[in-house]
């Protein structure tokens, strides 16, 4: 797995820098990539890397302020103009369902792909056979969540 910081500023976006997003490249064999937050322009910023949207599996939000998810509903909407057909899960703390389906809806975005919104408050959140992700409550001034990943062993290796 590799991580590939797409923005790291805090805030509002700025020539240089951009807002927060990071990919994580999973396993080759796997042949998707994890976001971690989206800000604004998160989606330019993957047209400018090797990374396609269409192989975007998982998107993890650590907290519902704007400068982490303005650029969510304008990212999953291209996710389906470029071709993403396979299904699309969005973690994220209480709150984050209701901004997608709002913006989703009524910007009447038509959605060629299946996507969830997966709402938690930390914990064991969620596994497959090659990792588990767990998340932890971190300190910030509205509700937010760290997210560790951890590969499981290979059978073999
Ligand atoms: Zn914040």
């Amino acid at each position: 797995m590799e991580l590939e910081f797409l923005g790291t500023n805090a805030g509002t976006p700025s020539l240089q820098r951009n807002v927060t997003s990071m990919a994580l490249r999973m396993f080759e064999e796997r042949r998707t990539f994890w976001l971690f937050d989206c800000g604004e322009g998160t989606q330019h910023q993957i047209l400018r890397s090797s990374l396609k949207l269409s192989k975007l599996e998982h998107i993890w939000i650590t907290h519902l302020h704007g400068d982490h998810i303005f650029g969510l509903p304008g990212l999953m909407s291209s996710r389906s103009n470029q071709g993403g057909t396979t299904p699309l899960t969005v973690f994220g703390p209480p709150g984050l369902k209701s901004f997608l389906e709002t913006s989703l809806n009524i910007s009447q975005s038509r959605m060629e792909y299946e996507w969830t919104v997966v709402e938690h408050e930390g914990g064991m959140i969620y596994e497959d056979d090659e990792v588990k992700v767990e998340s932890l409550k971190l300190e910030h001034r509205i509700d937010s969540y760290g997210y560790r990943v951890v590969e499981k062993d290979k059978a073999g290796s």
